[in-house]
């Protein structure tokens, strides 16, 4: 065993430690939660529930709402208001956070935590917890919670493979990115055999919006730009969507949050962008590219992160200003000076 696969295995036997002798513990994930960041979090909340501990689990959004397409997850009723979060846990888990700031407003209960262990699977992650549970090479954070729940021995029902499915799902994009490993097909098979439903989580995360979302979807592909010569002559295509966009139509936020799956798909354009206003007139801005551009590297560059060809970043300035901000960052791999 090399010394880092000894670090790893320690950190393996500390959290599962921890874990078993905790009679509560409390669980975390990141703010504006997707479907890993939830599903990690409440599969592995349901399946401690379960053996009698007591769970609390929540994100520190300002305001706290599940998005729409999350609200079909089971263990919905683990969760409380960051009002009602334990200040000072003695035992705290975060998911699918590369950085203590991904947890908003619990980010405070995380510093005064007396255990915190980190589970995540981004590159970035900055190891900001006192345990480690950090697998880049893992598709999804659900993957390393699938390890965790088994080394703990505790059973995968059904409601505990719906979530950790979910999050599977959601970060290979169906299994068609990259990242999809053998092992995030074995995965999917033993969850599968516990007689999860995959088409109605399928359509509950991809394929249901209220109709003011083709409305909003038409204004802001309406205004998407198309430029050839940016990215080293790769292309980029990006738009944004307002909240008077938003308002208009009557549609949440939160509905377009996957508005960059069709914005992607542009041939001409090496990398896609599309920035969203929220109710507070910030923007979220989500990027994506197809391999050549490491946009990690980019949003990193302007306080944000995530993966490769998967990333974003938060923005306060205009529209036009942020995307002046990014565009010369968006260069090729092996172009750099
Ligand atoms: P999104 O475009 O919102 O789907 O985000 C894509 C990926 O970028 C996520 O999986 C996160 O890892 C990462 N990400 C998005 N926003 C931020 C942010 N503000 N800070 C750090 N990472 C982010
Ligand atoms: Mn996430
Ligand atoms: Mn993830």
């Amino acid at each position: 065993m090399t010394t880092n696969e000894a670090a790893r295995e320690a950190d393996w036997r500390r959290a599962t430690e921890l874990i078993r002798s905790a009679g509560t513990v409390a669980l975390a994930c990141h703010v504006s939660p997707d479907g890993d960041a939830l599903g990690s979090m409440l599969g592995l909340g349901l399946a401690l529930a379960r053996t009698g501990k007591k769970v609390v689990a929540s994100f520190g959004d300002r305001v706290f709402a599940v998005p729409r397409l999350l609200r079909f997850l089971p263990g919905q009723s683990l969760l409380v208001e960051p009002s009602a979060y334990p200040a000072e846990p003695d035992l705290m888990i975060t998911f699918d956070a590369s950085t203590m700031e991904r947890l908003g407003l619990l980010a405070p209960h995380a510093g005064k935590a007396g255990e915190l262990v980190v589970i995540d699977h981004h590159v970035s992650n900055t190891r900001f917890g006192t345990v480690h549970l950090v697998d880049p090479g893992a598709a999804s954070t659900t993957m390393v919670v699938d390890e965790l729940v088994n080394r703990l021995g505790l059973p995968i029902d059904r409601e505990v493979a719906t979530c950790l499915y979910a999050g599977l799902v959601t970060d290979t994009g169906s299994f068609r990115h990259s990242i999809t490993t053998p092992a995030a097909h074995a995965m999917a098979g033993r969850l599968l055999a516990t007689g999860l439903r995959p088409e109605e989580i399928a359509r509950e995360l991809w394929d249901r919006s209220p109709f003011a979302y083709l409305r909003v979807l038409g204004t802001a592909l309406g205004r998407a730009t198309l430029e050839p010569d940016a990215v080293g002559g790769l292309g980029l295509v990006w738009t944004s969507v307002t909240r008077a966009d938003r308002a208009a139509e009557g549609l949440p936020y939160d509905e377009v949050e996957g508005m960059i799956d069709v914005v992607r798909r542009v041939d001409e354009a090496e990398v896609a962008v599309v920035l969203k206003e929220d109710d507070e007139g910030g923007w979220n801005v989500s990027t994506r590219s197809k391999g050549a551009v490491d946009v990690a590297r980019a949003c990193a560059a302007l306080g944000g992160g995530g993966h490769s060809r998967a990333a974003g970043f938060s923005s306060a300035l205009s529209v036009a200003d942020t995307m002046a901000a990014l565009r010369p960052l968006l260069a090729p791999e092996g172009s750099r000076s």
